[in-house]
């Protein structure tokens, strides 16, 4: 079998020791990493057939981001500036509520052009509605040759937390429904793609699906062996209604409903108590932290370095255009990374190294590829990214992964390998024909806007 070699990196290995090789290689067959070493040894024991010199250039295993919604890159700042309910209410929703496969599958390409860009191999699709096109949208997956966790969406109530009528027309899924297509798209997709396409289970956030439905959600998905994600506890609202209503916390009310788990993920968790810890450590379910969009649009302060010193999984997600307008896992490392600095007037919390560790192995271990995800380490998945370090904002190299973190930015990414496979090099996308795609964004682009007679523009006069 043919080998690539990556040689003369800086080699991040994300393995149990955190070893960082210098002048190191990665030695890559098929869909697997075989070796990993100094390059003088890596060249003594192996012949070489594809080299890639990475002098001057890290390379780490690629970013998995734990929470995506692919359908929100076409609504990049549709909803700046706003407090969560008209976000949703009056933008989010009814802009998604007007898509057709068309724009399902034109977003998804833009999104996952995005994060090929920016270095990240794997992700977990939160929420996806029949009506943006399940299958092309996994077609465009499979054809880029990104790793993906598709959550097909779950409902059966229309309401957000103690907001009965909350989802609007264009949005509501029966249960019913909803259940029978993830299933069928379980048979279609799980598995498919050299394994590079996972079939999730979307459920909706308290207030949409009944306890009966989160229960047969559980009950299924431990029965397909695959994940199941939901938002909780993104804002306060949320953990008042499953208090009021429940007379639970978020965790207990997760616990009673059967989701938890190895392969669950929470995104946002920002309300989430610190008595509900133990539940997370227990279970071992994963919450995602997205800073950016926590931020943006005020949900509050997620608890992340006292859950992970309570031995939670941590991961770290990007969300989606309208909450941070970006699928960039390089500056959330750094938002990550310096907001609970200042939250808990303590510099010592969250180390770029720990942060790191969120952007890789965490999520890796969230994701249903788990252990063979997430590190460089023989007989592990070859998803892998380099890392320019010749640029003026990323030296001189004292730490590469402070660098990384607090100074680098996805345009930084130089190189992108997934299931062994070359997706992007120099910069230059293999899989997609990246120009095109502006193209058609820039044409299309605007089609929800234009449907529903918005006009979103600056604040300032545009003549
Ligand atoms: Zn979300």
């Amino acid at each position: 079998m043919k080998n690539i070699v990556l040689t003369h990196a800086t080699v991040v290995t994300m393995n149990k020791q955190r070893k960082i090789v210098r002048d190191g290689a990665v030695v890559i067959e098929g869909n697997k990493i075989v070796d990993v070493g100094k390059t003088s040894e890596i060249k003594k024991k192996h012949a070489i057939d594809a080299e890639i010199n990475c002098e001057n250039k890290l390379v780490l295993p690629g970013f998995v981001d734990c929470h995506v919604h692919l359908a929100q890159a076409l609504i990049r700042g549709c909803a700046d500036d706003l407090s969560l309910v008209p976000w949703l209410r009056e933008r989010v929703l009814p802009m998604q509520g007007t898509y057709s496969a068309k724009e399902g599958k034109l977003s998804a390409e833009l999104c996952i052009l995005e994060m090929i860009k920016s270095g990240t191999t794997a992700f977990v699709e939160s929420l996806l509605h029949w009506r943006y096109g399940f299958d092309e949208i996994a077609r465009v997956v499979e054809a880029s040759g990104m790793r993906g966790a598709l959550s097909k969406s779950l409902m059966n109530l229309r309401g957000y937390a103690d907001q009965p009528d909350a989802i609007p027309e264009g949005m509501v899924e029966d249960g019913e429904t909803t259940m029978k297509q993830t299933l069928e798209m379980i048979k279609k997709w799980h598995g498919k793609a050299n394994d590079r396409i996972h079939v999730w289970f979307g459920a909706r956030t308290p207030g949409a699906c009944t306890v009966e439905f989160y229960k047969e959600i559980a009950e299924q998905a431990r029965k397909h062996r695959t994940g199941i994600t939901i938002h909780l506890g993104e804002v306060k609202q949320d953990i008042d209604y499953m208090r009021k209503e429940f007379k639970m916390t978020p965790m207990q009310f997760m616990e009673h409903c059967g989701i938890v788990g190895e392969h669950v993920i929470y995104a946002h968790g920002v309300w989430i108590p610190p008595e509900d810890f133990a539940i997370l450590r227990k279970t071992k379910s994963t919450v995602c932290h997205c800073p950016a969009s926590n931020l943006k649009l005020a949900s509050g302060f997620a608890k992340v370095p006292e859950m992970l010193a309570a031995g939670v999984n941590v991961a770290l997600g990007c969300d989606g255009g309208p909450s941070d307008n970006c699928y960039d896992m390089i500056r959330e490392m750094k938002l990550a990374a310096v907001v609970h600095k200042g939250r808990l007037l303590d510099p010592l919390v969250l180390p770029a190294e720990q942060v790191l560790e969120m952007a890789t192995i965490n999520g890796a271990r969230a994701t249903t590829w788990g252990e063979n995800l997430g590190s460089l380490e023989r007989g592990k998945l070859a998803d892998l990214v380099v890392v320019d370090q010749r640029k003026p904002h990323l030296v001189p190299v004292r730490n590469p992964i402070s660098n990384l973190v607090y100074a680098a930015n996805g345009g930084d990414v130089d190189t992108v390998i997934i299931d062994g496979k070359i997706v992007m090099q120099d910069r230059e996308v293999k899989t997609m024909d990246e120009p095109a795609i502006l193209e058609r964004v820039q044409k299309e682009g605007l089609a929800p806007d234009k449907k529903l007679g918005l006009d979103i523009n600056s604040s300032w006069p545009v003549v």
